[in-house]
């Protein structure tokens, strides 16, 4: 290990850059505010990807792919989503040499270039609905940027679906952020709060917004999903009609949804320590490592073959690696594995041959345990199982720590300022008290809950009528 970790309670910031650049989980592009995913993020990224497809086409949705160029008439169809993106966009002004005749906007999101195919694809009720999902790079020429939370390129997934009905979209947005919600907190171990996004806050161009958002360990919040009804904005925009069974013609009903690379940010940001990363074991590519240690040929030989022994065992069920190289110490290794958060490290030398059993370490709580050989494959197995169910548990009970519920607006500056986390507190649902706080706290409105409590109240800003707390909290 080259450098030490930042402590999180020295420079949050820092550690977190870190983090990522000492696990080599991405480093810096020549171009400014791309990046670069090294193996072993990408390895999170591909664990992310594989489960949440899987999820999508258990739910029936297919995968498809379009193209990164998108025509600027496109991009001007519909006007809030064009004033909404415009300004995050890089366009292609030449090709070939030549100025071309229509500029092409690099994707900042697909709605435009898929709605201009769902025009030729669409006729009859009978082509409804498509449900097609598609894995793509995107560009949002964001000028300040920051590693897997925000880069001017990233990779994530878009859902565009088309539908017969309000209802069926409506139905459609909602069933996608459960799925979120249910691979955020069963895989990542983030406990996400599910709800709706304020007018102000949803996405340019549609009826409405759902999120999923988490607390990451300095109390901000993160948004680690949206899903969207887009009513009809897009049909109309691209005039997509479509006969239903009374042979009128109708316009067609959307959603998109999307999730991205910023989630590897959310991962560390939750479970990482100052001794590196921390793998939920339902995220990790490997799951296991195993440390031999030993002083001289003959106990290496010896060491070697029972450690041998124990990777076949656990390798029925999981990816171990055998760390059995010459020119490190165990020390050096033991912090090489830590910092790359594999879950869990068994460490064996003669003195645990001899006892026939080892010695077993969780990332996650770092106190050491002697296992006994015999069973190690389901007392691994057990212990793998506790640690993905405890990551959550205590990242909830983190959360719910610091939420606050609060009343009075001074307390709620307060609030924010000193302590952080997240607010609850009564809203009007006015844009205009809405983005008062915005302006005096920076803290924005992060979802209406959809589990909230109905409760009459008083805005805390103008005292008019509210029908139940919403979520404020500065975010990434
Ligand atoms: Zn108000």
């Amino acid at each position: 290990m080259a450098e030490k970790i930042t402590p999180r309670n020295v420079d949050y910031s820092r550690w977190y850059t870190d983090v990522v650049l000492q696990a080599k989980l991405a480093d810096y592009s020549p171009v400014k505010g791309a990046m670069v995913i090294r193996p072993n993020g990408y390895a999170i990224w591909e664990m992310i990807q594989q489960n949440l497809d899987r999820m999508f086409k258990e739910t029936g949705h297919v995968n498809a792919y379009f193209p990164l160029l998108i025509p600027e008439s496109f991009m001007r169809k519909e006007a809030e989503h064009v004033e909404g993106f415009s300004p995050e966009c890089a366009i292609v002004t030449i090709g070939g040499g030549q100025e071309l005749e229509e500029r092409l906007y690099i994707r900042p999101t697909s709605e435009t270039i898929i709605w201009s195919m769902y025009k030729k694809w669409i006729m009859s009720y009978r082509d409804l609905p498509i449900l097609i999902n598609q894995w793509a790079n995107v560009m949002r020429w964001e000028l300040r940027t920051r590693l897997f939370l925000r880069t001017s390129e990233f990779l994530w997934q878009e859902g565009h679906t088309a539908h017969a009905a309000y209802q069926e979209a409506e139905e459609e947005a909602l069933k996608i952020l459960k799925i979120y919600k249910t691979f955020a907190e069963e895989y990542l171990a983030i406990p996400v709060i599910a709800g709706k996004k304020s007018e102000a806050e949803k996405f340019a161009g549609a009826l409405h917004t759902y999120s999923i958002e988490a607390m990451m360990q300095d109390r901000k919040a993160l948004q680690a999903g949206t899903s969207h009804n887009l009513g009809q904005n897009f049909a109309k925009a691209f005039d997509v009609k479509f006969q239903d069974k009374d042979g009128k013609l109708q316009y067609v009903w959307a959603t998109s949804w999307g999730v991205s690379t910023r989630l590897v940010g959310a991962l560390i940001m939750t479970h990482a320590d100052d001794n590196g990363l921390v793998l939920p074991p339902k995220i990790a590519q490997r799951q296991i490592v195993i440390v031999p240690i030993w002083r001289g040929e003959e106990e290496k030989k010896q060491v070697l073959a029972y450690a041998n022994e124990v990777k076949e065992t656990l390798g029925k069920e999981f990816t171990v690696i055998l760390d059995d190289r010459d020119q490190y110490k165990p020390g050096y290794k033991f912090a090489e594995w830590e910092l790359q958060g594999i879950p869990v490290r068994l460490e064996i030398g003669p003195k645990d041959v001899a006892k026939n059993g080892m010695v077993m370490v969780r990332r996650d709580l770092m106190k050491k345990e002697f296992i006994p050989k015999n069973g190690v494959l389901e007392t691994v197995r057990g212990t793998l199982e506790r640690m993905q169910k405890e990551m959550l548990e205590n990242a909830r009970k983190f959360q719910q720590e610091y939420t606050h519920i609060v009343d009075d607006y001074k307390e709620f500056k307060k609030t924010i300022e000193e302590e952080g986390g997240f607010v609850k507190s009564h809203w009007c649902a006015n844009p205009e008290c809405e983005a008062k706080i915005k302006d005096d706290t920076k803290a924005t409105i992060r979802n209406i809950p959809f589990d909230r409590e109905e409760e009459k109240g008083k805005c805390i800003i103008c005292g008019s009528e509210s029908e139940g707390r919403v979520i404020f909290a500065k975010a990434y």
